[in-house]
């Protein structure tokens, strides 16, 4: 028989669970902290419990870890892992340290490759092997975390994958980090987002999930976008922005819009104008990020390119930011994990 996985579930699953092998429900919560807060990977270390329960539960359970295959670190801090998370899937997870040191930004992988192929990411280029499970994602977080030896203070669903193709384990993951019994992490410090999975974010704004969110829109244009972002062709740009209106009215809260520059493809005035009518039709910021693949022949901007574009954004009162992503020498980026370096 299987050995049931507990890290990752919920206390009312970790209550189902105790129940149906004859313990009292309060063990539930023993366990959960134990796995999510102490970090424990044996049932030997769950001192609190009874030698009979821990034997019990050695044969009915496990504590499965991914295993740390690389770790690169690059000139600027950055600090990318990468880890098999089971029968040889390799999935790849960022440290990213900011400059000032005060903000520590866990990037975890939520898939292991990409069904979606946008146009500038590498990561869309690896097979698709499938959606990970929440306890593979948050030892993404606790793997990271005892390397480096440092409590991470953010963590942003933006590695491998489409966090909005995986939404359970991702939710689930996201929830743990949240609580207070666990990782105790702001729902405000963690981000998840999307290239747009329409039904995903409806979801997400019809469970009143706490986290940020963002959005990877990248082009501002209806009859473009899908050039370079295939899911547009699926969840087209007028219904995306729609959606992401109604999570800034239904939620109350600003929604982000990831944009990544590439010139001659959505640097140009005209994209300015277009994507300053949509950040002003809602409560939102953009992020700017600099290309960091050369796909297609695109070439990353040049600084004052992206400074220019960045000026008409904030020249019209748009709340913007240059996000240059640090870990560039380790394929560490955004954009960048394809399991290279
Ligand atoms: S940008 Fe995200 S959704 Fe698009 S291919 Fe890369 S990992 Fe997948």
């Amino acid at each position: 028989m299987e050995k049931i996985v507990l890290k990752g579930l919920t206390i009312p699953k970790l209550e189902d669970f105790v129940l149906s092998i004859g313990e009292s429900k309060y063990r539930a919560k023993q366990l959960y902290n134990g796995l999510h807060k102490q970090n424990y990977y044996s049932f030997n270390q769950f001192t609190n419990l009874p030698q009979s329960l821990r034997n019990k539960l050695e044969e009915v359970a496990s504590i499965p870890k991914i295993q740390l295959v690389k770790r690169l670190k690059s000139v600027d801090g950055t600090q990318k892992m990468t880890f098999d998370v089971g029968n040889e899937k390799l999935v790849e997870a960022v440290w990213i340290p900011s400059n000032r040191g005060e903000r520590k930004t866990i990037c975890v992988s939520s898939q292991v490759g990409c069904t979606l192929a946008c146009a500038f990411c590498a990561t869309g280029l690896l097979n698709f092997e499938g959606n990970l499970k929440t306890w593979q994602i948050i030892d993404q977080v606790i793997q990271i975390e005892e390397l480096v030896g440092e409590r991470a203070t953010n963590i942003v669903f933006m590695g491998m994958g489409e966090p909005m193709h995986n939404y359970f384990s991702v939710v689930s993951a996201a929830h743990i980090l949240h609580d207070p019994e666990a990782f105790d992490l702001g729902a405000k410090r963690i981000t998840i987002s999307t290239s747009g999975v329409i039904p995903s974010i409806e979801r997400f704004i019809k469970n009143k999930e706490p986290f940020n969110f963002a959005i990877s829109l990248n082009h501002p244009n209806p009859s473009t976008r899908g050039t370079i972002m295939n899911i547009d062709k699926k969840y087209p740009l007028e219904k995306l922005l729609k959606t992401a209106k109604e999570f800034t009215q239904v939620l109350k809260r600003r929604i982000t819009f990831e944009y990544i520059m590439i010139p001659k493809v959505n640097m140009g005035k005209e994209n300015a104008t277009r994507l300053i009518k949509i950040a002003k039709s809602m409560d939102c910021k953009i992020n700017l990020i600099p290309l960091n693949t050369d796909f297609n022949g695109w070439k990353r901007p040049t600084d004052e390119e992206a400074q220019k574009f960045m000026d008409l954004l904030q020249d019209a009162n748009v709340p913007v930011m240059n996000r240059k992503s640090p870990g560039k020498d380790i394929f560490g980026a955004c954009g960048m994990l394809s399991l290279k370096g």
